[in-house]
């Protein structure tokens, strides 16, 4: 199409104002999936967005909209997800647009991720178009929503749009929104090819297939093209667009959206915010790239049968093709044997990581608790980045040790002030400052220890606040804090995947209600099982696992097989996420026991 003709956008929001939703009405209404094609969220391609209800990955998808001027118009729209998680891979979305329609729930009003998802589309110099949601729902409130936009998010919400992904009321106010205020993409038909790679993915068959945004000149089948991050160069097999099924076509020109076939094997060789021209009279100079990803959390992952080690790493590798956020590196644990210690952007990526390599790729896996990169100073001199509770240095050789804080903002009505204050507070959050976005929004910033924040404290947070809460965080920085590793010992021997790192006034009450729920989790066994907290040797508390009084199928009476078949069925199913550390079977839920504070 004629630059004129195309409009790119991304549709962004707080999670479930209803993105998907509109997404789908999008495509029904242009008559790009039939009725009898369509179903909820069609976007959300993964079994897991589906199960449950949550986009995870962008996707981009291309319809033809014929406007009320009577032209026809190609739309590229790219739906995002909200989980703050996924915050990067809006930031790479909104890289290949104009525009963005900000969506925000009419009951809702302005959450934290609507003003996260906001400021990014700002930054980005995109179009904004506002859009007040779920209107047919009873409680809807466009006017106080209005207001939350303007006064909190200085956007004005005059003429907002009033839609309901339900109804699809509004959605065509939408598309011609998007037509009359979105600009029409600029670039250089003539020029050299210039294209941004805003994701990827490996597929079986074809190789690493990208998805591109043409910037400038057109890109073709047959051509030789080169990634100039990489160096990599590849015959392109077949370039098209996603209606949202991948039709092939002969071009994609200027200004336009679309996957590329690269046949590459090798996944490392097409990097999300690389820039691809041609191996011959391409350009030298890069699309300015995307901000760089940094995991946050790391986990250590041990395949339950170490046969699975080398599949693992295998999975790991094609994951993080579509992935730049997740890294990886081998880890060795006296109690679990060889696995990985993995770094995720947070516990719902990690959540999703983990079920992804369990189902796609058939692995029994058992995960550690989560923790954050903690820096060590030594008195030696010597620095070391810790992603394992396990390398922490002798308490003798620490001069200081320094955690990561975020820049936390929470959105709540003015009612639950008091709440966030006791419960950030008591998970060493200091308060920052707090302002109204209207009168029945107050803004609220702390800084507060990453530790703390994945100790459940978002459960705490909605449970506080009737489940009014919003939360947006940011990383702030490294402070020193008085940290020390607290060990787990099962029969008097430290397990080194139960051990981590705590702050030293809450390791007593943390180490004895630790063991409290070690105690209910390991199952008993043979013979007695004692449960130790200890710092450096000393034990701060202690429980005991009883041993068996008899064996569990005594307990059925007479002969009845059947009872008794289904009994052992559950034990084993019971046992597939156990593993034997030394002579203790010890559960996968001991190790995640750990992030729960009370
Ligand atoms: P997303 O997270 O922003 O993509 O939100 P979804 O599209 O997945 O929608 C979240 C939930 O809100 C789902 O249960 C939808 O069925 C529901 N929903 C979405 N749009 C509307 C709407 O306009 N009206 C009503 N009543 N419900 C909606
Ligand atoms: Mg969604």
């Amino acid at each position: 199409a004629d630059l004129e003709h195309i409009r790119n956008f991304s549709i962004i929001a707080h999670i479930d104002h209803g993105k998907s939703t509109l997404s789908d009405r999008v495509l029904e209404l242009t008559g790009t999936v039939s009725k009898r094609d369509m179903q909820a969220q069609l976007l959300d391609t993964m079994d897991i967005e589906r199960e449950r209800g949550i986009t995870i990955k962008s996707q981009a998808v291309r319809v033809e909209y014929v406007a009320e001027d009577g032209q026809s118009y190609q739309l590229n729209l790219i739906d995002t997800p909200g989980h703050v998680d996924f915050t990067y891979e809006v930031s790479r979305s909104l890289a290949a647009c104009e525009g963005a329609v900000l969506v925000v729930d009419a009951t809702q009003g302005v959450e934290a991720q609507t003003v996260a998802n906001a400021m990014m589309a700002m930054n980005a110099d995109l179009e904004i178009i506002p859009l007040i949601n779920k209107i047919d729902l009873p409680a809807a409130d466009p006017d106080r929503v209005r207001a939350e936009i303007e006064d909190g998010l200085a956007i004005p919400a005059d003429d907002a749009v009033l839609a309901s992904g339900k109804t699809g009321a509004g959605v065509r106010d939408m598309l011609e929104a998007v037509v009359y205020n979105i600009p029409a993409p600029t670039g250089n038909p003539d020029a050299p090819l210039r294209a941004l790679i805003f994701d990827s993915y490996f597929d079986a068959y074809r190789g690493v297939v990208a998805l591109v945004r043409i910037v400038d000149g057109a890109l073709k089948k047959g051509q030789r093209v080169r990634m100039l991050a990489t160096g990599a160069e590849a015959l392109i097999e077949e370039v098209g667009a996603r209606h949202p099924v991948e039709e092939p076509l002969d071009v994609l020109g200027t200004g336009e959206v679309g996957y590329v076939v690269t046949g590459l094997k090798d996944v490392s060789q097409v990097k999300v915010g690389d820039t691809v021209t041609l191996a011959q009279g391409g350009v030298d100079e890069a699309l300015p790239g995307y901000r760089e990803v940094k995991p946050m959390v790391f986990t250590g992952l041990f395949p339950i049968d170490g046969d699975q080690y080398e599949p693992l790493k295998e999975a790991l590798e094609k994951l993080s093709l579509n992935d730049p956020a997740l890294v990886w590196e081998p880890e060795k644990s006296h109690a679990l044997g060889f696995g990985f210690r993995v770094g995720f952007l947070g516990l719902l990526h990690m959540e999703v990581i983990k079920e992804r390599l369990e189902r796609e790729f058939g692995l029994d896996l058992l995960a550690t608790a989560p923790s954050v990169e903690y820096h060590v100073f030594k008195t030696n001199g010597e620095t070391l980045s810790l992603h394992s509770p396990q390398e922490m240095p002798d308490p003798g050789e620490i001069d200081h040790v320094e955690e990561p804080y975020l820049k936390a903002k929470i959105l709540i009505p003015p009612d639950y002030v008091g709440a966030v204050m006791d419960l950030t507070v008591a998970r060493r959050g200091t308060f920052v400052t707090m302002n109204y976005l209207s009168p029945t929004t107050v803004e609220m910033l702390w800084e507060i220890p990453l530790s703390e924040l994945i100790m459940d404290y978002f459960d705490k947070l909605k449970s506080s606040t009737k489940g009014y809460a919003s939360l947006d965080y940011e990383f702030a920085g490294y402070k020193p804090s008085q940290l020390v590793k607290l060990d787990i010992l099962l029969s008097g021997k430290p397990i080194d995947a139960l051990s981590f790192i705590v702050h030293r006034d809450k390791a007593y009450d943390r180490g004895r209600i630790l063991t409290e729920k070690l105690k209910e989790i390991i199952p008993r066994q043979m013979f007695e099982v004692p449960i130790q907290a200890a710092i450096g040797g000393r034990v701060l508390s202690r429980q005991t696992v009883k041993a068996k009084r008899k064996d569990v199928l005594a307990k059925c009476y007479g002969g009845d097989i059947s009872r008794k078949r289904k009994l052992l069925e559950k034990q084993k199913a019971g046992k597939k996420r156990m593993k034997s550390i030394g002579n203790v079977e010890v559960p996968q839920e001991a190790f995640m026991a750990i992030l729960k504070v009370d």
